[in-house]
């Protein structure tokens, strides 16, 4: 994965590029060859045109009746989202989320690999989580350039995270995936991702809560304690 510079491609369409991949990938493994982008759209139940323009995006274009060679078409999403080569990222705030996105192993495959995490809890620096070694985070100005890491994971506290943003970019790293809630101060040579899980439960949350207005809450509350 490299970190691209500051690009004008849509988000929605670059959202939907990983869902395209996965479903090529299973028809490649399958035995197919060829696919148009009028199944590509039926299968994943989206608007043709919108895959055909999604797909442009990667420099590849359908033969008319042909549609697309599959192995070309899963190669160049790949290049496009530069999954094709790896990305070295550090990760800061080994809590519980941190230690599920260094244990998930698919991000490895999406180019980003993880080579060691930072906290500020002395009983975790000096330790492995997932194998990689936890450091002080005042160690990471120096390990950024020696071991050529260019991407920062933030799942530290709202609390923490503008602070340890800083260290990052004094580090020298060029893009920042922010799991935590805040928006972060950045020089505009730092490219961030927010990664919204609370905006995301969000829009589920109100959607359940529209449809069914009367029915069961669905996140049910917990029970009242008793009183004694
Ligand atoms: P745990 O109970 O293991 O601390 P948690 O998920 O409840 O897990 P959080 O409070 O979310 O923990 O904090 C996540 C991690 O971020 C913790 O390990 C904490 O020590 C670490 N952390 C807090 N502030 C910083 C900081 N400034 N730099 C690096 N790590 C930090």
């Amino acid at each position: 994965m490299r970190v691209a510079s500051r690009h004008p491609f849509p988000h929605p369409s670059i959202r939907r590029l990983p869902l395209y991949l996965r479903f090529l990938k299973q028809l490649r493994d399958a035995g197919s060859q060829k696919i148009s982008c009028t199944r590509i759209a039926r299968e994943l139940d989206l608007d043709s045109t919108q895959v055909r323009k999604d797909l442009a995006l990667t420099g590849i274009v359908g033969r008319p009746r042909i549609g697309y060679v599959l192995t070309d078409l899963v190669q160049a999403i790949e290049k496009f989202l530069g999954w094709d080569q790896r990305a070295l990222a550090f990760l800061a705030g080994v809590g519980n989320l941190g230690r599920a996105i260094i244990g998930y192993e698919d991000f490895r495959r999406c180019g980003l690999d993880i080579v060691a995490a930072f906290d500020i809890d002395a009983g975790k620096i000096g330790g492995e989580v997932f194998g990689r070694r936890v450091y002080h985070p005042a160690e990471m100005p120096a390990l950024t350039p020696k071991l050529g890491v260019s991407v920062g994971v933030i799942t530290v506290p709202a609390v923490a995270a503008q602070e340890v943003a800083d260290v990052m970019v004094k580090s020298g790293i060029s893009g920042i995936w922010n799991f935590s809630p805040i928006r972060l101060e950045l020089p505009p040579r730092v490219r961030v991702e927010n990664a919204l899980l609370t905006s995301s439960l969000a829009v589920l949350s109100v959607d359940l809560k529209r449809e069914s207005p009367e029915a069961a809450p669905p996140f049910q509350r917990p029970p009242a304690r008793r009183s004694r």
